[in-house]
């Protein structure tokens, strides 16, 4: 059976494995860091060995990757996983925003039904089955997620069940949800958000949610992201009340990159 190394490193974007089995453009691995769609979150975009993926599907406990035609593997072949980081973070980062705005939704709108969320690159979205007008609580549904991701609190996430795989993540003193999606490491990762509503229809209403700010990296760095810090120089520019901000310089082979840090947070001098 697969092993599903994105739930015990969900910030590990490149991983050696091997072809399980395959037919046809469909092929399985031993070990993946692949998410497929589910729960609501998008697939992630990359590659496995040369060949684009085109599709991931989950079957039971399996995840079956289609790949474009003529890839040429077969089982036993050592392959190399390379999934889109950038993508990748921001459905984390989205995931866990929608992850805190429903527990609150809930608590704000006792009787409040979750029918439907989606978790894309670009925003998250969730569906209710509501009377009234969620407008209502949405400013003070932001100011508490805001609060909860200003905290910078641990996210655990662990199995209930390792047998079944299923799954869930925990803030202490807050909450703790089923859920088999990658999660975030802290709340902080997260970064500012909005939230806005919509009517999708009689009876039902929609919380979309957008990130306004860039993470804030030194979370990121915290967490050895992929590797790709390896020869990275850090330098603390600004320390905000839970939030550390740095420059980000990575020697890279094309020459050195700067990341952005915080939000509106000008750079220092190296
Ligand atoms: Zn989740």
């Amino acid at each position: 059976m697969i092993k599903k190394v994105f739930w015990k490193d969900p910030y590990l974007t490149q991983l050696e494995t091997y072809i399980a089995g395959f037919k046809g453009d469909e092929i399985t691995v031993e070990q993946t860091i692949f998410f497929a769609f589910s729960g609501g979150q998008e697939s992630d975009d990359g590659t496995i060995g040369n060949s684009r993926v085109l599709q991931a599907r989950t079957e039971g406990k399996e995840i079956i990757y289609t790949l474009e035609q003529g890839h040429g593997l077969k089982r036993g072949d050592p392959v190399s996983i390379q999934i889109d980081r950038e993508r990748r973070y921001q459905l984390m980062r989205l995931h866990f925003a929608a992850e805190i705005v429903l527990e609150l939704t809930c608590r704000h709108l006792k009787s409040v039904r979750k029918i439907g969320a989606h978790i894309a690159q670009d925003k998250a979205r969730i569906d209710f089955e509501w009377g009234g007008n969620i407008s209502n609580v949405l400013a003070v549904i932001q100011k508490e997620a805001l609060w909860i991701i200003e905290a910078n609190q641990e996210i655990i996430s662990a199995f209930s069940n390792e047998e079944t795989e299923e799954r869930y993540w925990e803030i202490a003193g807050f909450a703790r949800v089923p859920c088999g999606g990658t999660h975030l490491k802290r709340t902080g990762e997260v970064g500012e958000i909005e939230l806005k509503r919509k009517n999708p229809g009689k009876g039902k209403e929609r919380i979309e949610i957008f990130l306004i700010s860039p993470p804030p990296l030194d979370l990121i760095l915290t967490h050895k992201w992929g590797g790709w810090t390896q020869g990275a120089k850090f330098y603390v520019v600004n320390k905000s009340k839970s939030l550390l901000f740095f420059k980000f310089v990575i020697p890279a082979e094309a020459g050195i990159q700067v990341f952005p840090v915080g939000p509106g947070f000008p750079f220092s001098r190296e």
